[in-house]
């Protein structure tokens, strides 16, 4: 059996943070925001405001808050990784933005304790001034010698396949990954139990 080294996504892969943000800013703001609107650009139909920058503030200053602090993992999540962690190096690679790394590091000790080797923010949804602190999935997932990666965004998919990592499992039924088209090297898992079975594959090599 191969040891693997797996990056992992945190937001909406270890941790159910969309419908939590999506909440939030309609319970703040009044409007009348779907899932399936997380990842456009911001209008005033949807977001309230026709400026990036300002949506994204506005989610800051939840992600800031107590009740973002108070999001637990799912459970199958939780069994999961402790599994994996058993045999596997596994790395957090995720697109949080670094101002929330002591805040992620408290939720993997509270959580996953003993888990992770490493926790990699890549400030993914920064705002327009802030853009030169965006790091790639890929070159992160090249340096910590990742083989596999498990997100919700296919994006990412493709840029650790371009750094040549083996395999990309692209989690969850989500609006923003269901109408993508998979390439080699990716494959769909619906839930952990999904992820459990492929990396099984995997590590038989
Ligand atoms: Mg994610």
């Amino acid at each position: 059996m191969r040891r693997l080294v797996i990056a992992v996504d945190c937001d909406d892969v270890l941790i159910p943070t969309a419908e939590a943000i999506i909440n939030d800013y309609n319970d703040r703001f009044g409007t009348a925001l779907e899932l399936k609107d997380m990842y456009k650009p911001a209008t005033l139909e949807t977001w309230g405001t026709d400026d990036d920058d300002v949506a994204i503030e506005r989610v800051y200053d939840f992600l800031r808050s107590e009740a973002h602090a108070a999001i637990v993992p799912e459970p199958e999540a939780v069994r999961a990784v402790k599994e994996l962690a058993v045999r596997h190096e596994l790395h957090l690679v995720t697109g949080r933005a670094s101002f929330l790394e002591e805040l992620t590091r408290e939720m993997l000790n509270r959580y996953f304790e003993g888990c992770f080797t490493s926790i990699e923010h890549t400030n993914f949804i920064v705002s327009s001034t802030n853009v030169s602190a965006r790091r790639s999935k890929g070159d992160v997932c090249k340096a910590i010698g990742a083989n596999l990666l498990i997100d919700d965004h296919v994006q990412h998919g493709h840029s650790v396949l371009e750094a040549e990592l083996e395999r990309v499992i692209v989690f969850g039924d989500y609006p923003w990954n269901q109408n993508e088209t998979l390439v080699e090297g990716m494959v769909r898992c619906h839930d952990w139990t999904g992820v459990l079975k492929e990396v099984e594959k995997l590590q038989r090599g």
